[in-house]
This record gives structure tokens, sequence and C-alpha cells, in this order.
């Protein structure tokens, strides 16, 4: 679905990614693990060409992406992103938040006037059922919490219809009860959906309860990829040099006590 050969972006003379090759099955859940700096947004936004790559080529769906506005047009409609802040509209209403996932399939006209077609109001109201807010639609987005904003951000980027989803570190933001149930309903409309999702994290234990796959970047390279239940100590060592043993056994699941442990890095690398 999506393949990546040889990407290298500099921000100046700063080389945030430094040749990333990486090939992402249709319907994979690829998580992107990896410290705050290591280039997962980047990586992103080169995939979406939110940032032109300085050099190398990514493929989606077999067909090379390039920077002319009609193949912008196309990635777009087969893209969707999901970002750590939400960015939804917070005194439009949650079903208008999710409806402006449509607005790249409608007539300019509608779109401009903000009419929405009935068909259009089906797809956002099946995409809230997705992630159980029907009875929410009418509300102000503002008074939502943290977690159902989220969930709100995941209903738009469905709403889409995409082929792909990004999403840069969709939980960053909250709590670790939140942010499974909104990792679970990203998992689970991608996998009923067939819709491939690259998503960022930086916290481990996030990343091997809901990667399928996983992707370790530091300092703007792959340094490991493979199974969940092959993210070992070493592979940890290799994502975050310096990462004490402790901290990365206690990460493990198995281990139990993973939660404190956690906690404290995820925020000190927020
Ligand atoms: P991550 O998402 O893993 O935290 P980023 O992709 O945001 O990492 O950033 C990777 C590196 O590139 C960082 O060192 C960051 O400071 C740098 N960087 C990111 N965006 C820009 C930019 N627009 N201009 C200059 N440097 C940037
Ligand atoms: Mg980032």
């Amino acid at each position: 679905m999506i393949k990546i050969r040889g990407l290298i972006k500099r921000y100046g003379e700063f080389e945030a990614l430094k040749g990333i090759d990486l090939d992402v099955a249709p319907g994979e859940f690829l998580v992107v693990l990896g410290p705050s700096g290591a280039g997962k947004s980047t990586l992103l936004r080169c995939i979406n060409r939110l940032a032109e790559p300085t050099s190398g080529d990514i493929f989606i769906d077999g067909q090379r992406v390039a920077g002319d506005s009609a193949s912008l047009r196309k990635l777009r409609c087969q893209v969707a992103m999901i970002f750590q802040h939400y960015n939804v509209v917070p005194r439009l209403s949650v079903q208008k938040n999710v409806l402006t996932g449509r607005l790249g399939a409608m007539p300019s006209l509608l779109s401009w006037l903000q009419v929405f077609p009935c068909k259009d109001i089906a797809i956002a109201r099946e995409c809230l059922r997705r992630v159980e807010l029907e009875d929410k639609a009418e509300l102000r987005t503002d008074t939502l919490s943290g977690g159902q904003k989220q969930r709100v951000g995941i209903a738009r980027a469905l709403a889409q219809q995409p082929k792909i989803i990004l999403a840069d570190e969709p939980v960053a933001s909250l709590d670790p009860k939140t942010s499974r149930t909104v990792l679970s309903y990203l998992k689970q409309a991608s996998r009923e959906l067939g819709i491939t999702v690259v998503c960022n994290l930086h916290q481990i234990d996030y990343a091997r309860e809901f990667g399928e796959r996983i992707v370790g970047v530091s300092a703007g390279r792959v340094v490991f990829e493979g199974r969940p239940d092959e993210l070992s100590d070493a592979a940890l060592q290799r994502i975050y040099p310096g990462l004490d043993e402790g901290d990365a056994r206690r990460s493990s699941p198995s281990a139990g006590m993973a939660e404190p442990a956690l906690h404290q890095f995820a925020l000190e690398e927020a």
C-alpha cells in the first residue's frame, strides 16, 4: 500500500530523515515508535506531502507520489490525518466537524455554502456510530472531553473514506485509560474497514499492545522493524539510546507495573 525508498528530508543543514526504506501492507496497523525528535512527524508529513521530501520516492498503491496539483489532490482524498491536538473546530457541532471530512469529496459550491447532501450526513452519522458518539452529534465540540474530541478526529478521518490514515501521536495528550480506548476505536475501525494505518507513538506499551508491526525510529533512521513480541530490550536500546534496563523491563506488559515507569517516560518525551 505504501512503499518508501531512500527518503531523505533536510531542514537547511539538518537531516531529519536519513534514508528511510519502509513498506506498509494493505490494511496493516503499523506503529512508528521513537523518542521526541526522532523524525516520526516528518515521516508522516512526507507521506502526505505536507513536507516536500529532499530526495527519495514514495509510492501509494504502486503510484509514485509527485508534487503536482493533480497528484496532490488524489493523495489528499486517499490519505486522512489524525493529529495530537485533535484539530477540531471547537464552536462547530460534533457532526459538522465530522462532515468536514467530506469536504474534499463535495462540489466546491456546496462545501462553500456548508450545505451537506443527505448521503454525506449519513456517512458522518455512521462514522460517529463507530466511535460511539452518535448521541453527541448535535453538541458543540468544545463541550467534549479530550478523549471524545479525538474520537471526533477519528470519525472525521473515517468520513473521508480514505485508504490510509496517518495518525501523529493521537493519544499524546490523553491519560492512559482514555488513550487505550481511543486507540481501540481507531484499530477496530481500520480493521473492519480495511484501512491502512500508520500511527506514530512514543509510548512503548501502547506500541506493543496495538501495533501489528512496529518500526522503531531513532535520529532519522529505522533501527528496528518487527512484530511486537520481537521488540527486545536490545531493540529498545537502539530506539531509545540511554533507556536503562529497568525502564525497558518495566515497560513490558508481562512484567506488570508497566504504568508508572512508562508514564514518567511518556511525560518526559511529551
Ligand atoms: P518527532 O515527530 O519524532 O518528534 P520531528 O519529525 O518532529 O520528530 O522532528 C525531527 C527533527 O527535525 C527534530 O530535530 C526537529 O527539531 C526537526 N524539525 C522538524 N520540523 C522542522 C522544521 N520545520 N524546521 C526545522 N527543523 C525541523
Ligand atoms: Mg512528532
